[in-house]
């Protein structure tokens, strides 16, 4: 990364942006939606940039983006970063599924599942994800990467939760948020 750029000015700059929406989708949860800053051509290139900048200090094989807003932030992260995507999809969606894993949310359960056949043993990844709230999806996500031989190298998101303790559900991983609320 160019040493010109300003992570600061990116940073405040998603953060006028970021939109924040009462009562969903429940009352009393409080949405971060990043709508408004994916449609803001200057807002997207500012989030790419942050998210990419671990990578400096801990370089990765391949970007990982976690179903659904994962997707759109990690194609960004890897096309600015020159490196492949791979998608951590919700269960029943890939046609070719190389492993699965459940995990608790706040009333049911959900399953993830990494394709099969696209992540190589020993690659080290980079997971992209929009929000850490209390860090199921991430911690699945990363023990369904580790099951097929690769290493998490570093989490990013663009927001962390940090009064639900996401973080812990990690066990140590390096994660990095942009912003907390
Ligand atoms: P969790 O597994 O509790 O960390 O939830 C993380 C996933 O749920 C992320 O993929 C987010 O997209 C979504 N999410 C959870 N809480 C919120 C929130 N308050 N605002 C926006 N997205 C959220």
């Amino acid at each position: 990364m160019s040493p010109a750029v300003d992570l600061g000015a990116d940073r405040d700059l998603v953060a006028g942006l970021l939109r924040e929406v009462p009562d969903f989708p429940q009352p009393g949860i409080r949405f971060w939606d990043l709508t408004t800053v994916l449609a803001d051509a200057r807002g997207l290139a500012a989030t790419t940039r942050l998210l990419s900048a671990p990578v400096a200090e801990h370089p990765v094989d391949v970007v990982i983006g976690i179903e659904a807003r994962g997707f759109l932030l990690g194609a960004a992260v890897a096309q600015a970063l020159g490196l492949g995507l791979v998608p951590v999809r919700k269960q029943g969606k890939l046609p070719a599924v190389a492993a699965a894993r459940s995990y608790d949310l706040e009333y049911g359960s959900a399953t993830l599942e990494l394709p099969a056949g696209v992540l190589a043993p020993g690659a080290r990844a980079l997971l992209v994800d929009d929000v850490l709230a209390t860090g199921g999806t991430a911690a699945a996500a990363c023990e369904l990467v580790e099951e097929c031989g690769a290493t998490v190298t570093s989490l990013v998101v663009v927001l962390e939760l940090p009064a639900l303790d996401g973080r812990a559900r990690l066990a140590g991983r390096p994660l990095h948020a942009v912003l907390d609320r």
